[in-house]
């Protein structure tokens, strides 16, 4: 965090949470809370990060992970116990914390529009690259040159454009991939609905690194604290930046602290 209007809408963020009756922290996972693998399967959580935010759910407040990632996959790796709420896939699936689960139904034209373009990414041999989860195939980089990766995002846009004038699917840019995704719900939509059921006087904050992120950061504008977590900075709609981990710690250790609690 470099500048004076930074620090000042996190400081006077750590203060309304010392007064809120009710505080809400909203988590993406991957790129937040875990540094990248190039081995997705293996993208654990910074090791101060678990216990912390466990800690911080003990001292009240309601944590909610939202991650493109699908749900299930999110609480395994995230090793938060007990385990937090979940919204996954872009907020298509949401797993509560007493393990119950919902999935938004899809049309079947979107079912028939993904399982086609999963066939035509296979027969090209991108089979190993693919994840096919609620809503969304997911084409995965990570690891592989520049050069590289420019040849497979091309590749994906040229092989799915046909369908996407077929079918109502959009092309959706990750740190290290590329989704087609049915545009049903994004990370804006999970945080305009879990507004909907806080308490209006909430503390409120969304930790995010991704352009996926920038959805959740223009809905929660002016209505919380909006934090992009990221090695570099770039153009955001979040209020204020934190380089991890160590940002990210101190960050986690100002919310509990605020809460009442001890380090
Ligand atoms: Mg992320």
């Amino acid at each position: 965090m470099k500048t004076l209007e930074r620090q000042l809408a996190y400081d006077s963020f750590l203060e309304q949470l010392r007064t809120a009756a009710s505080c809400v922290l909203l988590l993406d996972y991957d790129g937040t809370l875990a540094p990248f693998n190039v081995d997705r399967s293996l993208a654990l959580p910074y090791p101060e990060v678990p216990p912390l935010i466990s800690r911080i759910m003990e001292r009240g407040t309601r944590v909610i992970l939202i991650s493109g990632r699908p749900a299930r996959e999110v609480i395994l790796l995230s090793r938060i116990y007990p385990q937090p709420e979940v919204w996954g896939s872009h907020g298509l699936e949401r797993l509560r914390a007493d393990g119950s689960y919902q999935v938004a139904p899809l049309p079947r034209e979107h079912h028939e529009a993904l399982s086609r373009a999963a066939r035509v990414l296979r027969m090209d041999g991108l089979n190993e690259r693919l994840e096919i989860k609620p809503g969304g195939i997911a084409v995965h980089w990570r690891g592989l040159s520049r050069q590289a990766a420019l040849e497979i995002d091309g590749r994906v846009r040229q092989l799915c454009r046909p369908l996407l004038s077929e079918f109502p699917l959009d092309f959706l840019e990750f740190d290290g991939g590329l989704e087609i995704r049915v545009p049903v719900r994004d990370k804006g939509d999970a945080v305009w609905a879990i507004l909907g059921e806080s308490d209006p006087n909430a503390a409120v904050a969304y930790l995010g690194d991704d352009q996926t992120d920038e959805d959740a950061f223009r809905a929660l504008k002016g209505k919380g604290l909006t934090v992009l977590v990221r090695p570099q900075s770039r153009a955001t709609a979040a209020d204020v930046w934190l380089q991890p981990p160590e940002e990210l710690v101190r960050f986690l250790e100002d919310w509990l602290q605020a809460a009442g609690g001890q380090l």
